[in-house]
């Protein structure tokens, strides 16, 4: 009998001193029972920038559209009307799209399913959405075995495609060319490797990265009644030494005995930054071939901006600093877009250094 009660209580025992192990490593951390290892910062390199081959990019059969109209005159006796649009229609095509069949203006799209940006044609019932119009304009084939490529994910910016052929010769070279090593890598961490060839479709039309027009400042300059000695002065105060328009006004009229609104300040301010832009953005620099960038955030007014900056990393002048409300690879582009600018000539071997964030950079 004792013995049995002995052999259930120890059991029972065991069982209890599992629970408090369980309880504590809950409340305090796996660190309790572990041994403590050396914290070593790891060494990951990240994966090396490479730049694949475009891929092939072949056109469809395209209709045009001004053909079509009047092969419905003919057809119908009538002309084909533009699509008729309710008043207060929710939903509208916005006024540059086309459609990508026969390139149908907008005046022919019908915006069909609500807000998710579907649209149809009705001059040659293309179906199409925001995101696809793209890749009804073309099928990306892989540059390396001709096999048409496959979209992989959808980013806001832009589609990633991927070629999934195993016999691509770009696929079966990376793939021997990985030592026993790497391949034992390989199969714990695929994500580390990229063995096929990938490209990414970007949404983003190239022209909203061209120089932007010029905008007008609100105060016309030559017209303000502060003389340039002024001007200059409120401007030091305010911009070089990083006054607040506030205390750079009470600093003009108590030293200066010049009366002036913070508001007139940030106006001068806006105007002289305006007006100076294009000379710091034109200014013939002598660049090196070395450029740095990151991103950062920075407030305007009361909220999370993101800066993307670049700036070339052997001279120390700062080449881009866009700023936008999202982190989004456009802002990216378009920083990179500013550096390139500045450039004559681009240079052989020109480098970018950037982090790891592939999303972004
Ligand atoms: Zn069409
Ligand atoms: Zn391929």
């Amino acid at each position: 009998m004792y013995p049995q009660i002995i052999t259930y209580l120890l059991t029972f025992i065991k069982f209890q001193e599992q629970i408090i192990r369980t309880l504590l490593t809950l409340l305090i951390g796996k660190s309790m029972f572990d041994k403590p290892k050396d914290q070593q910062p790891v060494n990951k390199p990240y994966r090396k920038l490479q730049v694949d081959d475009l891929p092939i990019i072949e056109i469809p059969e395209k209709l045009n559209y001004r053909n079509l109209l009047t092969e419905y005159q003919e057809k119908h006796g009538k002309s084909l009307k533009p699509v008729r649009r309710h008043k207060n229609a929710k939903v509208s095509v916005p006024k540059g799209m086309k459609c990508p069949k026969c390139g149908a203006p907008s005046d022919y799209l019908y915006a069909n399913n609500g807000d998710k940006g579907q649209y149809q044609c009705k001059v040659c019932s293309c179906l199409f959405s925001d995101k696809n119009r793209f890749s009804k304009e073309a099928i990306l084939k892989c540059p390396h075995c001709s096999k048409t490529l496959d979209k992989i994910k959808e980013r806001k910016d832009f589609d990633v495609f991927k070629c999934k052929n195993d016999d691509c010769p770009y696929y079966q070279k990376k793939l021997n060319g990985m030592s026993s090593k790497e391949k034992k890598q390989f199969k714990k961490d695929p994500q580390s490797f990229k063995l096929r060839y990938i490209f990414r479709q970007f949404h983003i039309d190239f022209q909203p990265l061209s120089k932007n027009s010029p905008e007008l400042p609100v105060v016309d300059l030559s017209r303000i009644y502060a003389s340039p000695h002024t001007l200059g002065l409120i401007l030091t105060y305010h911009v070089n030494y990083g006054l607040s328009a506030r205390r750079t006004a009470a600093l003009m009229q108590d030293v200066h005995g010049v009366a002036i609104s913070h508001q007139t300040i940030l106006n001068y301010e806006n105007s002289v930054a305006l007006l100076l832009k294009p000379y710091v953005d034109h200014y013939p620099y002598e660049l090196s071939d070395q450029f740095c960038g990151d991103e950062t955030y920075i407030r305007v007014n009361g909220k999370w901006h993101y800066l993307f900056f670049f700036f070339d990393a052997v001279k120390k002048i700062v080449l881009s600093y866009r700023v936008s409300p999202n982190r989004d690879t456009a802002s990216a582009i378009q920083a990179i877009n500013d550096v390139l600018l500045k450039m004559e000539e681009i240079p052989e071997n020109l480098t970018f250094v950037v982090d790891g964030n592939q999303s972004i950079f």
